[in-house]
């Protein structure tokens, strides 16, 4: 099995319904990145953006399903991810619904 087809699993199983569950927690060290771009490249959900100097921004926090592919590949060591207690996805189900309706400001570390 590849390691894209692992990614790809880990999303399906994380997956209630139709809709794909936040299941991680996503820490960049900023003095550690040097800005390759291989997690915003290879992320299989989207979950970062470039910021203005070429470092991942933790954009979307709420798609990670804590597949793991960015903190194994990060060549600096980088990332780290922490799988969310169920307590943890629903608080952050909440905070996202909440932007969704305009009532946080989206993006960033929830
Ligand atoms: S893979 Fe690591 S070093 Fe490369 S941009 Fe992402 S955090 Fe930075
Ligand atoms: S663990 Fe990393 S690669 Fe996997 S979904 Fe979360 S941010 Fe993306």
């Amino acid at each position: 099995m590849t390691t894209e087809e692992t990614a790809e699993n880990s999303a399906v199983e994380e997956s209630k319904g139709n809709k794909t569950r936040p299941r991680g927690r996503v820490t960049i060290f900023g003095t550690w990145c040097k800005g390759c771009g291989l997690c915003i490249e290879f992320c299989p959900r989207g979950v970062f953006e470039v910021n203005g100097q070429g470092r991942p921004l933790v954009a979307h926090p709420e798609r990670c399903t804590a597949c793991h592919w960015c903190d194994t590949h990060c060549p600096d060591m980088a990332i780290t991810v922490r799988r969310l207690d169920e307590e943890e996805v629903e608080e952050l189900e909440e905070l996202s619904q909440l932007a969704e309706e305009g009532a946080l400001p989206a993006g960033g570390d929830l």
